[in-house]
């Protein structure tokens, strides 16, 4: 499916590149397996090219993080007698029950990609340490995996920990704990990850370089005649139904996992660019608001989300849905209130006390996330009931709500 380029331009918002690049002072960069290898193996040329563009931008005055892939692709080279195709392809716990029974050879199974991870990252990192040290400056490793972002204290301490990094000048290069992630504690793509990490050291700017020039309004490789689109300031279905499926030989991102990334970074308030990493000194461009690439705007530019809506709202995956008559919604939207059991009407999804969900409306749409303060069996229970029907229904209970509002997050989208 397609869209009309003209459609998505900003009619009343009058995007000036320049002027909103200026105020920039802290950026995640995030770039792809693709841009980094050559063949079958990383690219010594490219990494250094990257890091000197990365050492230019700091000196300017501006703090920078990186997010990495390549580990997978890195150690498939190094082990190319066990990896018969080579081809570096990344770790997907999708295909964990369709490879199970492979070894190595061109469906490998889920432990060999991680073995190869295992060799990988020590080159990448080690490649990174001895190329920033180079251009003069310190790089730290940080490995994350879903559980660190899903988990407030793990949150807080990862935040902790970038945010001195950056006070001491140091360049943090982050990839996903590979060799233990697996299906539920992996976040899977490092599009998301950097999306995930933007919001965390609250910077104003992700910019994913990808192998492709931005966003098309097509699947370039397939149709000659996608355009592409210079800004979008609203994600919409037909925005998604574009991503499409495309992605590229070496990477798990494609363009579904950068408008999921768009969609977590603008909700927050920051705006993101999808840009060519093959085009030489790229960053730089996007930094001085050349017209590069494609730039996801949020919706409400003036309004930033504190840090802990941010974690509440897009640092973790929604673990079901609540839907909610339009008294509830509105009391939610415009009142200031909590969600309690009256207004729920039905539920979906398997969730604990604790967890993110979703608040939606009778028509799905998705108005607000919060945190629950019943598992998912407790609220089906009770929804519909008045609050001091409660104890009788479910025994000891200890909220009111099932979600405070102290702990709900309304979507921008839903406010305009
Ligand atoms: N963590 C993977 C790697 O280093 C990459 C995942 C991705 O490209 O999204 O190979």
């Amino acid at each position: 499916m397609g869209l009309s380029s003209s459609s998505r331009l900003p009619k009343n918002r009058a995007v000036n590149r320049q002027q909103l690049f200026s105020t920039i002072k802290r950026v995640v960069v995030k770039v792809g397996s693709s841009t980094l290898t050559e063949g079958t193996d990383l690219s010594l040329i490219k990494m250094e090219r990257l890091v000197e563009e990365l050492s230019q931008v700091k000196q300017n005055g501006i703090e920078v993080v990186l997010v990495t892939s390549g580990a997978i692709a890195a150690g498939r080279g190094r082990l190319a007698h066990y990896f018969q195709d080579s081809a570096g392809s990344t770790l997907d716990p999708s295909q964990s029950t369709k490879v199970a029974s492979c070894n190595s050879g061109i469906n490998p199974v889920i432990p060999e990609l991680q073995a190869a991870a295992a060799v990988g990252q020590i080159h990448l990192m080690y490649g990174y340490k001895q190329l920033f040290e180079q251009f003069g400056h310190l790089a730290a490793m940080i490995l994350v995996t879903q559980d660190d972002f899903d988990h407030r204290q793990r949150y807080t301490h990862i935040s902790d920990t970038l945010r001195t990094l950056l006070r001491f000048g140091v360049i943090p290069v982050i990839n996903e704990n590979d060799t233990v992630a697996v299906d539920e504690i992996k976040v899977g793509d490092n599009d998301t990850i950097s999306a995930y990490v933007t919001n965390l050291v609250e910077a104003d700017l992700l910019l994913i370089l990808s192998d492709q020039a931005g966003f098309y309004t097509r699947d370039p490789r397939k149709y000659p005649e996608a355009e592409l689109i210079s800004t979008i300031i609203q994600i919409t279905d037909e925005i998604r139904a574009a991503a499409g499926e495309a992605g590229t030989e070496k990477g798990t991102g494609g363009m579904q996992t950068k408008i999921r990334a768009a969609e977590i970074v603008t909700g927050a308030g920051e705006i993101m660019v999808i840009a060519d990493g093959s085009q030489p000194m790229v960053i730089n461009q996007v930094l001085s608001g050349r017209e590069v690439g494609t730039l996801f705007l949020p919706p409400d530019a003036t309004r930033r989300m504190s840090a802990r809506r941010r974690w509440i709202a897009y640092s973790r995956p929604t673990r079901g849905v609540l839907f909610v008559d339009d008294g509830a919604k509105k009391a939610l939207t415009t009142g200031g209130k909590s969600l309690l059991p009256s207004g729920i009407r039905h539920v979906s999804g398997d969730f604990k006390f604790g967890d993110t969900v979703s608040c939606c409306d009778g028509n799905q749409q998705e108005f607000a996330r919060g945190l629950v303060n019943y598992t998912a069996q407790e609220t089906k229970q009770i929804l519909g009931k008045h609050t001091r029907q409660l104890q009788k229904i479910i025994g000891n209970f200890y909220y009111d709500e099932v979600i405070h509002r102290d702990n709900l997050v309304l979507l921008k989208s839903s406010q305009n």
